[in-house]
């Protein structure tokens, strides 16, 4: 098969004014980037407020491998093949960081015959959203430190400062630094670190807003650091917020582009799922949801980050009610959740197999506690044997799952038309109507939404605050912080807080060692186990497989 980028370059693109046009967007609602991209003004979304909301659905996975699942691939596919059934289907997803370009996983604009276009501008800087929220983050930081050396009106304690400045790159020889060395005009020395990008609290606060000056409301909101009192010190106090919000003037808008067969696609912001929520912009969904029947989104990670984040958070912030929700899961990471080891994956395992789909049945329960109809999607790679498929067919029925295989890598919208039907039913004619709600009510506490959490979705038999996380629990609800949502930073291979705890397990205690507030946001972050906020390269970046020649011809980058 052709890689990634040949199979793109054969693509004829419409252009994007056509793309627009399609959606019933206004000349004057989108500024175009180049040929293939467009930005959408926030006047649409005024213009077009009062329709009714098209079907949302949410693609989600079970417990990855390191490589990645096929979300972002089976969600451009799906929505492929549902404008192929004559529903106008719109993808919305995450832009891609260029750490994991670089590093391990690989771009983010979906794979095969399924891609977002132009795939290399998305995986590359596109149209500079990630720069700009780097360089807003980066001016909130360069403001706090001259303010410390500036006689430090705000009292600031060098040493309680939360905010890091940021790159979005995967460099872990940034993640400790001192900084503010050399001569006394050279600023106030401190330890410090650089967090990525898709980490920083000013991207998820773009991905979490409603408006420009919503978007204004909750920079001020920032904590930035504490006083020698432990009273917050915000982005507001540094009179920072004006600057960020015009560093944002064009990254607040979300970007349309298109799949390989000309579906709409709004790609928009792109934070982690574990110490952020890891969804695409909530303008990008809202504005999907009023020019098309479906909107296809996706969240980062597995369905115990990604989907637990998407249906506490976004969803209540934002007033979306999802009408159902696709598991993708791969025999791969099945057969990886059932202990065969990444090397192995490509031979046939019934035995790892029978003992991962624990871990895909967990998630399909805990998707139907929040309400939301679910159907496996299996992505189907060319190692996967007809008794492995088998097998996953028999133990999704005998739960009561739809299981649909997807083909879209390999295929496109003809790879898709059969989850694309599955969709449609669900949420048309489902058996049992969507009846969306979240898991907790942040009301109880940050304490009682961690436990929550941490029981019903991961299945943990307790919680343990490490006494910093106890004091700090105890300080953020003194703070007026106690009733956010949690945003619990967890690895991403395990239900629980140890990445080597795969399939199902049981009779494991969650550690919450340290919880961080992101009053912008409008969430408290929970830290548990080893979660770093600035990746490294592995020994094989995928960088060092990457080339460009003279005429334009890229090679390497999928
Ligand atoms: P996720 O969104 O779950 O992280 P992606 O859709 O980005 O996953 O896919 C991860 C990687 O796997 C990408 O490089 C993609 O091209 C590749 N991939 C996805 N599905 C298939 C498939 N069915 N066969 C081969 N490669 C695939
Ligand atoms: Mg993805």
């Amino acid at each position: 098969m052709k890689s990634d980028v040949e199979i793109a370059m054969e693509a004829t693109l419409k252009p994007i004014s056509q793309v627009a046009e399609a959606l019933g967007i206004q000349p004057e609602e989108y500024d175009p980037y180049g040929r293939d991209k467009a930005k959408l003004s926030l006047s649409l979304l005024d213009r077009i407020a009062d329709r009714p909301d098209g079907k949302l659905v949410l693609v989600t996975a079970i417990n990855p491998t390191p490589a990645g699942e096929g979300k972002t691939t089976t969600n451009i596919g799906l929505s492929m093949a549902l404008n192929r059934l004559g529903k106008k289907a719109i993808t919305t997803i995450r832009e891609p960081s260029l750490g994991p370009v670089f590093g391990i996983k690989g771009g983010a604009a979906g794979g095969g015959y399924a891609q977002v276009l132009p795939m290399d501008d998305l995986n590359l800087q596109f149209t500079g959203d990630m720069e700009a929220i780097g360089a807003a983050n980066n001016l909130l930081c360069a403001l706090l430190d001259n303010s410390l050396h500036q006689g430090n009106p705000l009292g600031i304690d060098s040493q309680r400062v939360e905010l890091r400045r940021v790159l979005d790159m995967n460099d872990r020889a940034l993640r400790n630094i001192v900084i503010g060395l050399g001569k006394r005009s050279d600023g106030v020395p401190r330890e410090s670190g650089f967090d990525i990008t898709v980490a920083c609290e000013v991207m998820a606060i773009l991905c979490l807003t409603a408006g420009m000056d919503d978007l204004k409301a909750r920079l001020a909101r920032i904590v930035t650091s504490y006083n020698g009192d432990f009273d917050a010190v915000t982005a507001e106090q540094l009179e920072a917020t004006g600057a960020m919000a015009l560093l944002l003037k064009d990254a607040i808008k979300p970007n349309l582009v298109q799949t390989i067969d000309n579906t709409p696609a709004i790609v928009h912001g792109g934070p982690f799922a574990n110490i952020a929520h890891g969804c695409n912009s909530v303008l990008a969904t809202r504005m999907a949801l009023k020019l098309g029947d479906y909107t296809i989104t996706e969240a980062g990670f597995g369905a115990d980050l990604g989907a637990e984040k998407f249906f506490d958070i976004v969803c209540p912030s934002a007033g979306f009610q999802p009408d159902g929700s696709v598991l993708v899961a791969t025999v791969r990471a099945l057969k990886y959740n059932g202990g065969q080891g990444v090397k192995e994956l490509g031979t046939e395992d019934l035995d790892a197999l029978g003992r991962g789909m624990a871990n895909l049945e967990r998630h399909v329960e805990n998707l139907r506690s929040y309400g939301v109809p679910v159907l496996v999607a299996i992505n189907r790679f060319p190692a996967d044997t007809e008794a492995e498929l088998a097998l996953v067919r028999e133990r999704c029925t005998a739960m009561g799952v739809r299981v649909v295989d997807s083909e879209v890598f390999a295929k496109g919208a003809d790879g898709g038309i059969e989850l694309a039907n599955a969709v449609v039913e669900m949420c048309e004619h489902p058996t049992q109507p969507a009846r969306f709600q979240p898991l907790y009510r942040p009301e109880q506490g940050l304490r009682a939404s961690i436990e929550r959490v941490a029981r019903e979705i991961y299945r943990a038999d307790s919680v343990h605050f490490t006494s910093l996380a106890e004091s700090q629990l105890a300080r953020l609800t003194k703070a007026g912080f106690g009733g956010l949502p949690v945003c619990i930073a967890k690895t991403q291979y395990s239900f629980s807080d140890d990445p080597h705890l795969l399939g199902a397990p049981t009779g494991f205690e969650i550690t919450v060692r340290e919880l961080s507030v992101r009053a912008g946001a409008g969430f408290v972050v929970a830290f548990t186990g080893n979660i770093m906020t600035m990746p490294g390269l592995p020994r094989h970046p995928a960088a060092a497989g990457m080339d460009i020649e003279a005429d334009g011809t890229i090679i390497g980058l999928s």
